[in-house]
């Protein structure tokens, strides 16, 4: 870039520092800066056009342009020239405006003199707020110099927007980010919730976008850059796997952390007046807008690491850590692009909600938020670049949708919905110490699951008759090194002085697949959720097995003991566990401890070749218990975690109820309890379904409990059966439509 444009752009933007920090009125401020760019760029017109909701564009200030139209001169998201500027987040720059593809003439503003046209897009962090226009009479195309002179303006402006600098009487005049902004998603969690937003890794604030000094805002950035890299090369010396995905990201990371067309292109920022940290910004807000348009995956994970380091690098700059300092509003809803089990459980169960950007429904992070009865919304589309620590926020996991900074109406609606909560909440406690007892006289037990200390209280206070399915893999989530046997032992005594004599089953670790323990060799598998997991690592490396088992033993100290084997897919993988159990018993044995009362192992049938396993095998396990997560995705060869096929495949499918039938019946015949413990037995009509094809036992979180005994006890579950099977005789794919249609004509 040539020295005179550099210092004329350095100029420009000192000037407009200094007019935004005049006292003047929002309008005011706005029409200066609009005249000061005009006269710097010697161009006709300047004009600002600002989005009024989110298909609007609206003339806020003009130079040039008839005074008239501002505030008046409206336009939609792609229409005219502005609006595709817009909607493409990128620069049109033309001699002859009329003719080019797009153009809409307003008459009103008397544009049409004006051959040239330049706009760029005002976006910040990939969020676009308007459009920077320059137009002149002279029909000439704009150098590239002075078209990235008008894109740091606008960078500029999108800071000070943000800022709320430009807010005045106008209503377009708001600022972007004090606006409401509605969310659709999808349902992660149902419930209701009103708090505050809390970022999982908040935005670093920048105050300071213009610079003075140029030669020290460099030295600045290249000696952040350099903290950057040796951060990078850290963080690949310590790790100490081989060939993981890790090592790839970091990999990736090294090379744009190395990359000089980054670096140069954020020099030429600086040079041009811009502070370090909107230069980095600015990079950042151009690789989101392509990583919003970005159909490849890989290239969108890649824009992705960018994002990523970019944050890193900012942060280095503003000193601002990932905890920016920001208190944990009361009523937290916890705002993330993403999260793991092991973060969430760190946040504890005091969340109000939980909004991601990305996640899935089968994640296990979705789980933990569903046994805490916590709200949550995924795939709330770019929330992470619009919300602000402290936003007020509504969380609808009914429908999986967001409020963003509600407007009164909004909230007060809203408020009536949580009042119409907590009155069936009302409800169900009420039935709390009744069995869920069916019209057919048929009883049903329910039971909960649970993985945490945290849960427990939820035993007496949901009514459940005991935990189905204790995952202990929790316990080893939420730490970042193993814990000893000792600690283990002592805190699955507590779980049973807890449980207060009722059966607990703890289901033995279950890791691989999303749950990834971070003091463990991660492995770099091309499929992990049927790769090395659960009872195939237990068996495999079989010490941590060992000591768990050990240590449940010792926490039962005379007590009755329940444990069950994850993920068991043929016959001799749970003969090998039942040795080692029979194994851990002897050891137990001769060191003197006080050996179970009475012994109950079991196994979570998962995949589909176990309802298919020998007789012995259901003579040899005491009880069953399936694992409708996993089962269904086997079933269907549809990933759990994977939205797209995920709902493809209804859980009252008849090949599956059959299918579920077949288990109820081996078992029925090998005279063992079987239970169902994946999420649909929390889902009340899919519990009815269940209890129609024989299932005597769902285990569920415990705020399913209410509303599924509350169905329960209103059905004749042989009434259900006849649906079922006349659903199946019709040849109907799901019986879902006609259990609904039953279910509705239910008093
Ligand atoms: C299941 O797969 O249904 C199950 C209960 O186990 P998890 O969800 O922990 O994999
Ligand atoms: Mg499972």
């Amino acid at each position: 870039m040539g020295h005179r444009i550099e210092s004329d752009s350095r100029k420009l933007l000192g000037r407009l520092r200094d007019t935004m920090a005049e006292d003047a009125a929002g309008q005011a401020r706005l029409d200066k800066i609009v005249h000061l760019i005009a006269s710097s760029m010697q161009t006709q017109v300047c004009s600002i056009y600002l989005f009024r909701d989110s298909e609007t564009l609206e003339l806020c200030a003009t130079e040039g342009l008839d005074a008239a139209a501002v505030h008046q001169t409206r336009m939609r998201l792609g229409e005219g020239l502005v609006g595709r500027v817009a909607r493409t987040r990128s620069v049109i720059n033309t001699a002859d405006a009329p003719a080019a593809k797009g153009f809409r003439y307003m008459p009103e503003t008397g544009e049409e003199r004006y051959s040239s046209f330049c706009g760029v897009p005002i976006q910040r962090l990939g969020s676009a707020l308007g459009v920077l226009v320059v137009q002149s009479k002279e029909a000439r195309e704009f150098s590239a110099d002075e078209v990235y002179a008008l894109e740091v303006v606008a960078m500029v402006l999108a800071e000070m927007a943000e800022l709320g600098a430009f807010v005045g009487e106008g209503s377009a005049m708001t600022a972007r980010h004090q606006q409401p902004v509605l969310f659709r998603g999808t349902t992660g969690q149902e419930g209701a919730t009103d708090g505050h937003v809390y970022l999982h890794e908040p935005r670093v604030v920048v105050t300071n976008p213009v610079a003075d000094d140029p030669d020290s805002e460099l030295a600045r950035l290249r000696e952040a850059v350099d903290t950057l890299r040796v951060s990078v090369d850290d963080m690949l010396n310590t790790t100490t796997t081989v060939n993981t995905e890790q090592v790839q990201v970091l990999e990736a990371y090294r090379m744009f952390a190395n990359s000089r067309s980054w670096m140069r292109r954020m020099e030429e920022d600086v040079q041009s007046g811009l502070s370090a940290e909107a230069a980095v910004e600015k990079e950042q807000s151009l690789a989101r807008s392509r990583m919003n348009s970005a159909g490849d995956a890989y290239l969108r994970d890649r824009l992705h690491d960018l994002d990523d380091l970019s944050n890193r690098l900012l942060r280095i700059l503003t000193g601002q850590g990932k905890e920016t300092g920001a208190a944990m509003p009361e009523n937290a809803v916890l705002v993330a692009r993403n999260i793991g089990p092991g973060e969430l459980l760190e946040y504890g169960k005091g969340l109000r909600g939980i909004v991601l950007e990305e996640g899935s429904v089968g994640s296990h992070a979705a789980i933990v938020a569903r046994a805490w009865a916590i709200p949550l919304v995924i795939h709330a589309k770019n929330i992470t670049a619009e919300a602000l620590n402290g936003d007020p926020i509504l969380v609808d996991g009914d429908q999986g949708i967001v409020h963003l900074r509600p407007d009164e109406n909004v909230h007060n609606a809203f408020r009536d919905k949580i009042a119409m909560q907590a009155l069936a909440q009302e409800r169900y406690g009420s039935i709390r110490d009744l069995p869920a007892t069916a019209l057919c006289g048929t009883t049903v037990n329910l039971h909960m699951n649970a993985g945490l200390m945290a849960d427990l209280p939820s035993l007496p206070s949901s009514g459940a008759e005991g935990v189905g399915l204790f995952r202990t893999e929790l316990q080893f989530l939420i730490r970042n090194q193993m814990p000893k046997r000792a600690e283990l032992s002592a805190l699955y005594s507590r779980v049973m002085d807890a449980a207060n004599n009722k059966r607990v089953a703890f289901r033995t670790l279950d890791i691989g697949s999303d749950k990834v323990l971070p003091y463990m060799q991660a492995q770099d598998e091309p499929n992990p959720a049927m790769g090395w997991r659960a009872i195939r690592v237990g068996l495999d490396k079989p010490g941590v097995l060992r000591m768990q088992l050990q240590a449940l033993i010792r926490a039962a100290h005379g007590r009755p003991l329940t444990i069950m084997f994850p993920f068991v897919a043929q016959l001799q993988e749970f003969r090998d566990a039942k040795a080692e159990m029979n194994k851990a018993l002897d050891r137990e044995r001769i060191l003197g401890h006080p050996l179970p009362s009475k012994i109950e192992v079991g196994a979570m049938l998962e995949t589909p070749s176990l309802a298919f396993a020998p007789d012995a095998f259901f003579d040899e396990v005491d009880f069953l218990s399936i694992g409708g997560n996993d089962l269904k995705q086997f079933f269907f060869a549809a990933d759990r975690e994977n939205e797209r096929v995920r709902r493809r495949y209804d859980t009252l499918n008849v090949s599956f109820l059959s299918f579920l039938e077949l288990v109820v019946e081996r078992c029925a015949k090998a005279g063992k309890p079987v239970s169902f413990c994946g999420e649909d037995a929390g889902r009340p009509i899919e519990a009815v379904c269940l209890a129609a094809i024989g299932l005597r036992t769902l285990s569920m979180r415990p705020a399913s409990i209410g509303p599924v005994k509350h169905l329960l006890r209103r059905v004749n579950l042989n009434e259900a059966r006849g649906v079922i099977a006349d659903a199946r005789a019709r040849g109907e794919q799901s019986v879902r439509e006609a259990i609904s249609e039953w279910l509705s004509k239910q008093s």
